[in-house]
């Protein structure tokens, strides 16, 4: 029987066209659709969810996307997103928390050229991403250059490289060749904490990344904005200083104005781990955590989701959920 599919289009680079300005979202699904080789068994509906660059694209727009996605798991057999590549990765973090279990793949694509150009890597990604549609497990994944990433494990590495995103701290979920797509056997374990759609999440996260010499005092100003989470990428496995500029005691401050902390390393790979040295040793507490191998995009987007409803689901921010951390 022929597949259903529902492609949800939200702008960006790949739905571009040039404007006065520079380029701008100007074509809906139905063009983009037009303009790619679809798979003879295959059923395509459509909807323009947005006509948006994705700089644009923010909490708000997370939640209705995720809401179109979970009704249109209801009666179709995947869900195609094209999406700008700019913050496609935070968006792919954010749907994979919002997004219950409904045994069926979700795929966010884009591309660097507007699918219009004549070298645009467009209708392949499409294509690609059509492919994976048919054949991957439950999930969400951005799929781009001939990779399939999961959608917690996706990172924006190059700005204008056809091969821009790549699958951090974690493996890629398969890739496609001349031979087809070729999914990996086994993906991370995911535990899926509920049934229904959890698209509550509260935007006041804020990341900052330390530079040596960070005063204390830029955190006064996280209490007085309203923030009520704050993603620090710190040195390394995960140190702060504490000599003459002392981080460590500002962050517990934090915890007694209501603001949770993630602590993440701004290293691109591999892991915080606070129990290596002395400088990150004293760093956690009952309301300072350690975002182990996170990347920032799905440490930012899993905190907003926390705070969305801090009672259920505090207990998923040190835990892996959505293959976005390691066990
Ligand atoms: N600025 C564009 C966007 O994110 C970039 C792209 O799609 O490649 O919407």
């Amino acid at each position: 029987m022929a597949k259903r599919f529902m492609l949800l289009a939200t702008g960006g680079t790949i739905a571009s066209v040039a404007g006065e300005n520079g380029l701008k979202p100007g074509m809906g699904a139905k063009q983009l659709l037009s303009n790619v080789t679809l798979p003879p068994d295959v059923i395509i509906d459509y909807k323009d969810v947005f006509s948006l660059d994705s700089s644009n694209i923010q909490p708000e727009e997370w939640r209705v996307l995720a809401g179109e996605v979970y009704e249109a798991l209801k009666t179709h057999d995947g869900v195609l997103i094209t999406h700008g590549t700019d913050t496609m990765a935070y968006t792919a973090a954010a749907l994979s928390y919002m997004l219950p279990e409904m045994g069926k793949p979700v795929v966010l694509t884009g591309s660097q050229l507007p699918i219009g150009h004549l070298l645009s890597d467009a209708p392949i990604n499409f294509s690609e991403a059509l492919a994976v549609l048919s054949c991957a497990p439950c999930g969400v994944y951005v799929v781009f250059n001939h990779k399939v990433i999961p959608g917690t494990r996706a990172v924006k590495m190059r700005t204008t490289a056809f091969k821009a995103f790549h699958s951090v701290n974690g493996p890629l979920a398969g890739y496609i060749d001349s031979d087809g797509v070729h999914m990996e056997k086994n993906l991370p374990r995911r535990n899926p904490p509920g049934s229904e759609l959890m698209d509550s999440i509260d935007p006041h996260v804020f990341l900052l990344k330390l530079i040596p010499g960070t005063s204390p005092e830029v955190f006064d100003f996280l209490a007085q904005a309203g923030y009520k989470g704050l993603v620090l990428e710190a040195f390394g496995m995960g140190g702060l200083h504490y000599i003459r500029r002392n981080l460590v005691d500002k962050l517990q401050s934090l915890g007694d104005h209501g603001i949770i902390t993630l602590v993440t390393s701004q290293c691109m790979f591999e892991k915080a781990d606070f129990t290596h040295y002395e400088v990150g040793s004293n760093v956690l507490s009952q309301t300072v955590f350690s975002g182990g191998d996170m990347t920032t995009e799905a440490a930012v987007t899993k905190l907003m989701w926390v705070l969305g409803d801090m009672e259920n689901r505090k207990q998923y921010l040190t835990k892996n959920i959505r293959g976005e951390m390691s066990e």
